[in-house]
Order: C-alpha cells, then structure tokens, then sequence
C-alpha cells in the first residue's frame, strides 16, 4: 500500500472543491485537506450534513470552510456559474476540483433496469462532472497547480453484470477524464486523472454488499496518502491516467 507524508499545511493557501463532501470518502477528504491548511469548499446533498462537518471544521480550522448545499440531479448551468463566479470573487483561482459525489442506484439486470434511476445516475455521476468541469476550467487555469480527480471504480473499466447504470456512468467518466486530459494536454497546466478508490467502509459499499462486515472493508482514511500526493507538486507527472489507490505508484508513470 503507497505511504506518503505530506508536508505539514502545504494545502495552506489553495482553494479546493469537493463534491460529495457531506459523507464517506468526501468527508474524509474534507477532513483530511483541512489538516494540510487548505480552503475548502464543500458541496453535497444534504445541508443538515454539510452543516454538522462545517462545525467540527470551523472549530478546528476557522474561516476556511464554505458549505455549498446542491442536488446536483436537479442543478443546471445557471447554477454552475452562479459557483464559478462567486469562486472567482471570493478566491479569484480554484486549485482542486474533486468530482466524488455520486449514486449507486439499483444493481439489477439491464433488461430490469428501472429507467429513472439510470436517468438519475446520468444526471449525477456524469452530467453534473461535465457542467461543474466546464464551468470551473477557467478557474482552475488560472492556479500554477489545478487538479481535476474524477472518481472511477473497478466497474467502469470492466463491465460486470448487474451493476447497470452506476458501471456505464463510471465508464463514462473516464472518457470525460481522457477526453479532457488530452485537449489540455499541450496548453495548460492542469492535471486530470481519474481515481477508483477501491472496496472503501462508507455507506455506499454497505448498500452495494449489504452482508458484508465493514470492520473487513478499508476505512476512507487509507486512502488519504494517495489523495494527498495527488494534490502536492510531487505529482506533476501524472496526467491522462486511470489510477487505482490500492495498487498505486507513481513511479509507474515517469
Ligand atoms: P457515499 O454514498 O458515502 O457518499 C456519496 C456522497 O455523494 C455524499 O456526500 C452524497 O451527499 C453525495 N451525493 C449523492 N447524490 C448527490 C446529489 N444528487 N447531489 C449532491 N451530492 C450527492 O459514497 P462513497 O463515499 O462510498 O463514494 C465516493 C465516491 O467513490 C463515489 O464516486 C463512488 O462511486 C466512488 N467509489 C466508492 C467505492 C466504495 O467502496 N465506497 C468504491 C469505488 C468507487 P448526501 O450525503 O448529502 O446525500
């Protein structure tokens, strides 16, 4: 398993937004990037659970936490600039854009498969990263160190059966992630690469194997040395790539 000490607060001073923060490996990032000295601004579903980490983070780390309440089945572009440009009030550059939040939905044979839960997984896991990238490129473009970590999972690499619409919209974040990766590949500094967290303790994965014990499962904190690596300088050379945490090295992209 990849080790990595970042060092002490050199998030200080960088803007970062996750999405799906109020939960499982979002908050967890949340948590762990507030730690480094970053600002961050927390976007996910529920505003009871934004505003519970808003506290524990405030307390901690006061002034850099900004709760942005958004169900991003129902956003549209107006609400996606809205954000880009209160980003560039407030901060003038974001440096991290991590696209984390996403649904399961059911795990039921294509031929079964319920037609609003693929429409809703589209609009969430896919449609919502292609609006929020697009507005929030220019922001990015302006950071000397922009990050765009889309996350993937082992079943949008390989179709398996029964995983339906949560597989095929993972599929399609990674061709956002190298379709993008390779239009900014000449021009801009930006980094795209997208991540598949692997089998993580969260709720998500206690639907997805209900008879499973979580005591066996990863907890969202093993993944934080990858997470952190990927946001410090050290990282420069990854671009374009579909990466996996629990089998990661870096040196495999020199
Ligand atoms: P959780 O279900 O624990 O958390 C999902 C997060 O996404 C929550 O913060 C949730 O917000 C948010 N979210 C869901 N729907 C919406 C919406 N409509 N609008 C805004 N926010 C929304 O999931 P995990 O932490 O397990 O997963 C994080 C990422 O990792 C996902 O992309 C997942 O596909 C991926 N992954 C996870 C694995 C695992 O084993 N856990 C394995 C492989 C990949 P709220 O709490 O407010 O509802």
């Amino acid at each position: 398993m990849f080790d990595y000490e970042a060092e002490a607060n050199f998030l200080e001073g960088r803007t970062l937004l996750i999405t799906g923060a109020s939960d499982g490996i979002g908050k967890t990032c949340a948590r762990t990037f507030a730690r480094f000295g970053a600002t961050s601004i927390l976007l996910g579903r529920s505003q009871e659970k934004l505003e519970a980490l808003y506290d524990e983070l405030e307390e901690h780390y006061p002034g850099k936490t900004i709760i942005h309440p958004l169900d991003l089945s129902r956003a549209g572009p107006d609400d996606y600039s809205l954000l880009a440009s209160s980003i560039e009030e407030q901060f003038g550059v974001l440096d991290l854009l991590l696209h984390n939040a996403a649904l399961l939905g059911a795990r039921t044979p294509i031929e079964h498969y319920p037609e609003s839960d693929w429409q809703q997984l589209m609009a969430v896991n896919v449609n919502a990263a292609f609006f929020l990238t697009k507005a929030l490129l220019p922001n990015l473009a302006r950071s000397d160190r922009g990050r765009i970590l889309f996350t993937s999972s082992s079943v949008g690499r390989v179709g398996r059966a029964y995983w339906g619409g949560y597989a095929v919209s993972k599929f399609a974040v990674e061709g956002l992630m190298q379709t993008l990766a390779d239009e900014l590949n000449a021009t801009s500094k930006i980094r795209v690469n997208s991540i598949n967290p692997g089998g993580t303790r969260t709720g998500m994965r206690q639907a997805a194997y209900p008879a499973e014990d979580p005591n066996t499962v990863p907890t969202p904190e093993s993944l934080m040395p990858v997470y952190l690596y990927l946001l410090s300088e050290a990282s420069n050379h990854i671009h374009g790539q579909a990466l996996d945490v629990r089998d990661f090295d870096p040196e495999r992209y020199r």
